[in-house]
């Protein structure tokens, strides 16, 4: 290796929001890095929902689409009749 050129290589510690903790190795500058999601919390590998909320947005979405699955609910009723 050429001297003086190569970012310092070394351990760290990984912490999870979730609580998670693990050990990988990377260049960051000291030796813990902090993340917001891992592979024990991610929807991906968990199978279940997890909501990145940002300023309420998954929540009026939601609201949103209750309203129009009430709609459709409620046409369905009427249809019957
Ligand atoms: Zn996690």
């Amino acid at each position: 290796m050429k001297p003086g050129i190569h970012p310092d290589y070394h351990e760290v510690t990984v912490h999870c929001a979730c609580a998670a903790t693990f050990k990988t190795r990377s260049t960051i500058k000291g030796n813990l890095l902090r993340v917001e999601i891992c592979s024990s919390c991610h929807p991906f590998f968990t199978g279940t929902q997890k909501l990145v909320d940002t300023a309420g947005r998954v929540e009026r979405f939601q609201r949103k689409y209750a309203k129009a699955a009430e709609a459709v609910k409620a046409a369905a009723e009427a249809k019957k009749k």
